[in-house]
């Protein structure tokens, strides 16, 4: 419990944060709605209003609020041993046990080591210095440059800047690094080339092969891609293209890096986004999730053949110049390893693939009564519904159009917590989601739409 106020701390939410993603003047006119509590699905504000929480805090609550075993996790550890660092000469039992853990989950993908860092832009940072570094060690240093796709978000450093797929991101920070291109990736509802999902998964198949063939494959250290693109709009591609990407990584002799950052740990329906797709990627980066967002914890997993560069023994080369104070921070490994093994336990990504699909077929029917709906796409409880001004033109609503806050606004208003990214309504709720709340949640959403024509 704050010992503010709601009014103090609306007062003062503006007064001395930079908020991120946030037109500083539209945020001084709309006040963030301010979460003081979470229990399951819900989440409730300053001002004692209860929401369902259609957004899983930022796509990372995974096994929902107020989960005993994770709290007494992270309690414990903390009463025991608050901090010890991984760095030369030390290390603490629960970063052992958490990257034991890690490497036996992902048997399947033939995982063998783990950096740890805090959060989704650090697993991506590590994910592109080791690959850099993997090269240098196999004697092929030129091997240097990252191909990312149109519309990827993989944080906001400046290395996970540098791939990111869209201007937004990117305008206010250039010039960002060299060595970074993006190409087009397979989006079924917006691109120039076809509306057949394997024909469009086979052209930008094509167009990835092309642009290392013109980088020269010999330059070329690693493609970079989400599973399912989560902050460019939810994106699912075809089922063909993930498989894809991994032949032509094998081809041109470049590795594959999954970012699971929102996919991994169940969210898309399967416990990895890759392995959803029956593809085994070089290098893993999982966030959000991993500790179900109840503490900082992230962790870039590599499989054998990336691990092996560093077991040769080449002196200052090979030592790993990379991590942080916090890399594998006792109580963050902690909270992981309980924040896992109830995804693990209750079947999370299951649920996730199961109410997900109900989710869809609900807001399907939503498109067929209100025309300002133009897509609904998703994978398991990764959902977008994309808002257009004709569904003909597919012509999009703007950040200067009203609409689709309009939308959440009236959702929050009728206990909803749902997220506008300019025209998409993204819906990423705790995997512990049932069939009961999709439906309070569709008939909040009718209404919405009901009450806001377009
Ligand atoms: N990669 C992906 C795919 C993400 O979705 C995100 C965050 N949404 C990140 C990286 C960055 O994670 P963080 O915000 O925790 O740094």
């Amino acid at each position: 419990m704050s010992s503010k106020n709601s009014a103090w701390l609306k007062e003062h939410n503006t007064r001395h944060i930079m908020h991120p993603m946030q037109d500083p003047k539209a945020l001084r006119d709309n006040l963030p709605v301010i979460i003081e509590s979470g229990d399951g699905v819900h989440i409730t504000d300053v001002d004692g209003r209860r929401f369902i929480d259609c957004q899983g805090g930022l796509w990372c609550v995974n096994a929902g609020y107020g989960r005993k075993e994770i709290v007494e996790a992270v309690t414990k550890q903390m009463e025991k041993l608050a901090y010890y660092s991984l760095f030369p000469g030390s290390s603490n039992a629960p970063s052992i046990e958490l990257s034991q853990k890690l490497i036996e989950i992902t048997a399947e993908e033939g995982m063998a080591k783990v950096s740890f860092g805090l959060g989704g832009s650090d697993a991506v940072e590590s994910a592109l210095k080791i690959a850099r570094q993997y090269w240098k060690l196999e004697g092929q240093g030129e091997k240097y440059k990252f191909i990312s796709l149109y519309n990827g978000y993989h944080g906001l450093n400046f290395g996970g800047m540098s791939a990111c797929g869209g201007i937004a991101w990117r305008s206010s920070y250039e010039p960002l690094m060299p060595g970074f291109i993006q190409v087009e990736g397979p989006h079924l509802y917006r691109n120039p080339f076809t509306n057949d999902p394997e024909e469009l998964a086979e052209i930008c198949a094509q167009i990835m092969e092309r642009q290392i063939e013109i980088q020269g494959a010999h330059t070329v250290a690693a493609i970079i891609a989400e599973p399912i693109q989560g902050a460019g709009g939810v994106i699912v591609p075809p089922a063909s293209y993930w498989p894809r990407l991994r032949q032509i990584a094998d081809k041109y002799n470049v590795l594959l890096i999954a970012d699971e950052v929102i996919t991994g740990l169940g969210r898309s329906g399967s416990l990895f986004g890759s392995r959803g797709w029956g593809v085994k990627p070089d290098i893993m980066c999982l966030a959000k999730g991993i500790s179900s967002g109840y503490v900082p914890l992230s962790a870039t997993l590599v499989n054998a053949r990336v691990a092996k560069a560093w077991e040769n023994d080449a002196g200052f080369t090979s030592v790993y110049m990379h991590g942080y104070t916090y890399s594998g921070h006792p109580v963050s490994c902690a909270a992981g390893l309980a924040a896992i093994d109830l995804v693990l336990k209750e079947n999370l990504a299951e649920n996730a693939h199961v109410v997900g699909d109900y989710f869809k077929q609900r807001l399907l029917e939503l498109k067929d009564k209100h025309r300002a709906i133009g897509d609904v796409r998703g994978k398991g409880l990764m959902i977008a519904v994309e808002l257009v001004k004709d569904r003909t033109t597919k012509e999009p609503f703007g950040p200067e159009d009203a609409f689709p806050n309009a939308i959440s606004e009236s959702c929050v208003n009728n206990g909803v917590m749902v997220r506008t990214i300019v025209n998409k309504l993204i819906i990423s709720p705790p995997l512990t989601f049932t069939k009961d709340h999709v439906d309070e949640v569709v008939s909040v959403l009718d209404q919405a739409f009901t009450l806001n024509r377009w």
